[in-house]
């Protein structure tokens, strides 16, 4: 393909196409991938999101890159599902540093029925403080999605992970089947699907670029697409794992903007690990969502005052929320904005 070709929004992705993105020079990658992200989206905004783990450990499935599998022991502290009033702090507490959606994540399989009405009101409460919701609980059936959807849930997460064929030598408690399934339900409901995978499982091209045609080849593409870098955490079986190249880490976001050019796609778990030069190189290949502020479920996430010093840097800004901008939230993400700018610890590269 050459770097001058457009690329439009296809469900039809075939194994050789998607490969042949992947290998050609990582600059004409990187130019056709920025290329595609400045006709969809303001180059300089990224969206940010707040997780929270609402319910953490004793999770029946046996996913091996994930500390709160009951499978593994990984010390981690198990907590029940927290109380709702609790979850309606942490959200304001997530709006008040800018933040515009809310993910509140539950290891389960899926939810029971006892725990539903908790979580419809978790829903109702941070959409009432003028966030974005988003969820992941697991496995849903039709009539869970139906409740969650009218309670005014905004997006889904139920990541695919990996490849349908490496699939199983990673997860053995559920089907890709299911997860598909799943995600019909929920498009099904009118709601938004984030979706996507993790990199460093010992996966091989083959799997980094099947997982992503599953994910374009869909009826409709997941609004959302994350792409983790493995956490690897001690007392999982994959914790010994080798690094993934942080260039075809690069790359694998750049063929995801490539494949679903309206798609937010989020730099997600590992960016920790990630040094600032890796993260500019990621918003270059299309990356435009971070989790931003909070522990990202249960490994570490950079703070939010550095990511902020990060974003003056490079000369990014926040993006306001989709649905209906709201120019006050906006205002006061600018302003801390500015308060960082002026502040001791930020290195102004214009003016050194
Ligand atoms: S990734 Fe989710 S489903 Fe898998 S073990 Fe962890 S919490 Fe459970």
């Amino acid at each position: 393909m050459s770097a001058r070709t457009t690329v439009t929004t296809r469900h039809d992705w075939s194994l050789a196409e998607v490969k042949a993105l992947f290998q050609q020079p990582f600059n004409d990658l990187l130019f056709q991938a920025q290329t595609v992200h400045r006709a969809h989206f303001d180059p300089n905004q990224v969206q940010v999101s707040t997780l929270l783990s609402i319910k953490t450990g004793a999770c029946p499935e046996d996913c091996k890159y994930c500390p709160q599998s009951g499978h593994y022991n990984t010390g981690l502290e198990k907590q029940k599902l927290m109380e709702v009033q609790k979850v309606l702090e942490e959200a304001a507490r997530a709006k008040a540093i800018g933040s515009t959606r809310f993910c509140m994540g539950a290891a389960w399989k899926h939810p029971s029925a006892k725990d539903m009405p908790y979580v419809l009101q978790m829903v109702k409460g941070v959409k009432a403080l003028g966030l974005e919701t988003c969820m992941t609980l697991g496995k849903l059936d039709q009539e869970q999605t139906a409740a969650l959807a009218q309670a005014g849930l905004d997006y889904y997460n139920h990541n695919l992970d990996t490849s349908p064929e490496f699939y199983t030598s990673i997860i053995t408690t559920r089907t890709y089947g299911e997860r598909l399934q799943t995600l019909a339900y929920v498009r099904d409901a009118g709601m938004k699907i984030c979706s996507g995978g993790i990199l460093g499982m010992g996966e091989s091209l083959d799997d980094r670029a099947g997982l992503l045609i599953q994910l374009a080849n869909l009826p409709e593409h997941p609004e959302s697409v994350p792409i983790n870098m493995l956490v690897k955490v001690a007392g999982t079986p994959l914790a010994d794992e080798q690094d993934v190249d942080p260039f075809d880490f690069i790359r694998m976001l750049a063929v995801a903007r490539l494949l679903m050019p309206k798609s937010h796609v989020r730099l997600s778990a590992g960016r920790e690990q990630m040094n600032e030069q890796m993260q500019a190189l990621a918003f270059m290949a299309g990356a435009n969502s971070i989790f931003y502020g909070e522990k990202l479920l249960t490994t570490g996430n950079p703070q939010a005052d550095k990511d902020m010093q990060l974003f003056a840097r490079l000369g990014i800004k926040p993006e306001a929320r989709e649905e209906h901008g709201d120019e006050v939230h906006q205002a006061a993400i600018e302003q801390a904005l500015v308060e960082q700018r002026s502040s001791e610890l930020f290195y102004d590269a214009a003016s050194a």
